[in-house]
């Protein structure tokens, strides 16, 4: 038997034995070789925080060999401190990816369904799969705001909105957002991946409501995405619940103690940061302009630039060193590139690389 017919007649048997639900969801996999210019995935192009990067080279060993806390108290402390809201209310994760899989898990049984709008954050659907829901998708309006009715008439247990939201970069009104929240028989998670970049938040929100979950990264505004560090905000009572769902030991002592030392010490250099970040992204919607694109306006620190064959664009850009995001055939926009915003020279370089492949 040949090596080829003997791997499938394995992942046949395996198959066999796998979850039924598993088996429309494919392994997440954008495009992520290591590429001279990477403007893919709207990381922190500044660098890291300067305490962070310290206390990174400088652990000491038990921080290697002996388990970190159980559901990492003195991290959300830290957390808690920043956005002025208790401990009791903060649940951390391996990112926030790992915080909505396991506030999904938490609010819903399988075969329920997802609410969440199209276009968004599309590990979304794949957490509801994961989890045997059912995603319902709710196309964005015009605008790039939600139809709160239709969100509010699907009755889902969970409501999943993202803002701002991945891939437009817009935000959503708060008329809408309230509406939603107030009149929900579930709960609703807010993702603010990208708060930090936005003029405003829905934080407030969360004094009116026992339902609503504000979930929230380390890895964009803060640079630690690879420290693996999200979290959501909620009542004591909901984030008790995620926590079952999450289970303990998920964020590693090093990430802890990084992120503790980003959020208390390197404040002034995220703040920073972000100011730079709302300059060059004004910048660049500017310059993308000139050019004759249109960009949507954005409050994130990424920028979606519809473009005719996105996916040819993203490889020919990648051929010169370049990496974006393709989006092919977005509901209501089509085609587009995502490109994360950085410091202006990068910002440059990526248009002349923008000009030449679309000349
Ligand atoms: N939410 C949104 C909207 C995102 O874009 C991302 C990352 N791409 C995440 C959540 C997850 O981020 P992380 O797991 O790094 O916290």
């Amino acid at each position: 038997m040949s090596v080829r017919s003997l791997q499938a007649e394995i992942e046949r048997d395996s198959l066999e034995v796998a979850r039924a639900s598993y088996r429309e969801i494919s392994l997440y996999s954008p495009n992520r070789a290591p590429c001279r210019l990477d403007v893919s995935d709207n990381t922190n192009l500044w660098g890291p925080p300067p305490a962070a990067r310290l206390l990174l080279s400088d652990a000491a060993d038990p921080v290697i060999t002996r388990y970190p806390r159980a559901y990492a108290d003195d991290l959300k402390a830290a957390i808690a401190d920043y956005l002025n809201v208790s401990a009791a209310s903060v649940v951390t994760g391996c990112g926030s990816d790992d915080v909505l899989d396991s506030a999904i898990r938490a609010f819903t049984e399988p075969g329920q369904t997802l609410a969440h709008p199209n276009p968004s954050f599309a590990m979304v659907e794949i957490f509801a799969r994961m989890n045997g829901l059912t995603p319902l998708a709710i196309p964005l309006e015009t605008g790039y705001d939600v139809d709160a009715d239709a969100f509010i008439a699907s009755g889902a247990p969970v409501i999943y909105l993202c803002s701002p939201n991945n891939p437009t970069g817009s935000t959503l009104a708060r008329r809408t957002v309230e509406r939603i929240v107030n009149n929900s028989p579930g709960v609703v998670i807010i993702d603010e991946a990208y708060a930090e970049f936005a003029d405003g938040d829905y934080l407030d929100l969360l004094a009116g409501s026992d339902r609503l979950i504000i979930t929230r990264t380390l890895s964009k505004a803060f640079g630690l995405a690879g420290l693996r560090i999200g979290y959501a905000v909620s009542s004591p009572a909901l984030a008790r619940e995620i926590e079952k769902s999450r289970g303990p030991y998920k964020v590693s002592s090093l990430a802890e103690r990084a992120a503790i030392a980003a959020l208390t010490e390197d404040r002034g250099w995220v703040v920073d940061r972000i100011a730079d970040a709302r300059e060059s992204r004004a910048k660049l919607t500017e310059e993308l302009r000139n050019r004759g694109l249109a960009p949507i306006e954005s409050q994130a620190n990424f920028v979606l630039v519809p473009v005719p064959r996105a996916e040819r664009v993203a490889v020919r850009l990648r051929e010169i060193g370049v990496a974006v995001r393709p989006f092919p055939a977005l509901n209501g926009i089509g085609d587009a590139i995502r490109i994360t915003v950085g410091p202006w020279p990068l910002m440059a370089e990526c248009l002349t690389a923008l000009e030449e492949v679309l000349s």
